[in-house]
């Protein structure tokens, strides 16, 4: 694996769960590392407890400004953007006939058109450029639907297809889909329908993972050298492999 030590390194929803777990992962590894989320408060503690090599900055991946905004502030700390983390992601499950469809429509916004602005905010300098690399995080529901999650595995194999789509069209970049299963973050806490609460609660009580789990997957993916592109991960539970 290379040396992450100059490597620029951005991760967005690292305010909690995975992306934090990321963060921490990167930054022991010496990569200079760029969080964002909306929850500054958690960031700014962060990025003081990890030290120089971390900065944050404010980041909401529905708006496509806020994103450049993000990149444009990770080049004027660090110097460069090599990496690009999507990892932020709603989860407010329900059944189709509920209609919230408002938490459809957040669960669209954030899960997919957050990945896009990603990828609009970084994609012209990484081409310009010849190199980069895009981690995506999607899900094993970007492998198999659930019932009560029809939208949010939509959202999750948006993000896979994206991801292979951005691959095959950039022979020079690197693009890599990360799929956890269930983790231990807060990524439940915005389910608000019943039914669906007990089902995940049923779920992710058969077993779940650390979030560091999926960090060392994502930091496996970074550290090969430019020719190799890891294309998926997939990191299950081992008492809970089934899904
Ligand atoms: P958490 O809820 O702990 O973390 C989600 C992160 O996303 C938070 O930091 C949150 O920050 C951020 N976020 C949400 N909305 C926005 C927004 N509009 N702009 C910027 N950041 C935002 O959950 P996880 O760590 O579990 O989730 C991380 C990713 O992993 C998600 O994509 C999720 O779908 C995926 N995943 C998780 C699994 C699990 O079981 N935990 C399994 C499979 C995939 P803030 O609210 O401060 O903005």
């Amino acid at each position: 694996m290379t040396d992450l030590a100059n490597t620029v390194i951005l991760i967005t929803g690292a305010s909690s769960g995975i992306g934090e777990a990321t963060a921490r992962e990167l930054a022991a590894a010496g990569a200079k590392v760029m969080i964002g989320a909306r929850r500054t408060d958690r960031l700014e503690a962060l990025a003081w407890e990890l030290g120089e090599n971390v900065a944050w900055a404010r980041l909401d991946v529905t708006d496509r400004d806020s994103f450049a905004a993000f990149v444009a502030a990770a080049e004027a700390r660090f110097g460069r953007v090599d990496v690009l983390v999507n990892n932020a992601g709603v989860m407010p499950l329900s059944p189709l006939a509920a209609l919230l469809v408002d938490q459809w429509d957040w669960m669209i916004d954030v899960n997919v058109r957050g990945v896009l602005n990603g990828i609009a905010a970084v994609l012209p300098r990484f081409a310009a450029r010849g190199s980069g690399h895009v981690v995506n995080v999607a899900s094993t529901a970007a492998y198999r639907v659930f019932p009560g999650a029809a939208v949010y595995c939509g959202t999750k194999y948006a993000v896979r297809a994206i991801t292979d789509g951005l691959r095959m069209e950039h022979t020079n970049l690197r693009a890599t889909t990360i799929s956890p299963a269930a983790t231990e973050s807060e990524l439940a806490h915005t389910i608000t329908d019943p039914g669906a609460q007990e089902a995940v609660a049923a779920f992710r009580n058969a077993g779940m993972l650390g979030p560091d789990a999926i960090a060392r997957a994502i930091r496996f993916a970074i550290a090969q050298p430019a020719e190799v592109d890891v294309s998926e991960i997939i990191v299950r539970p081992t008492a809970s492999n089934m899904s």
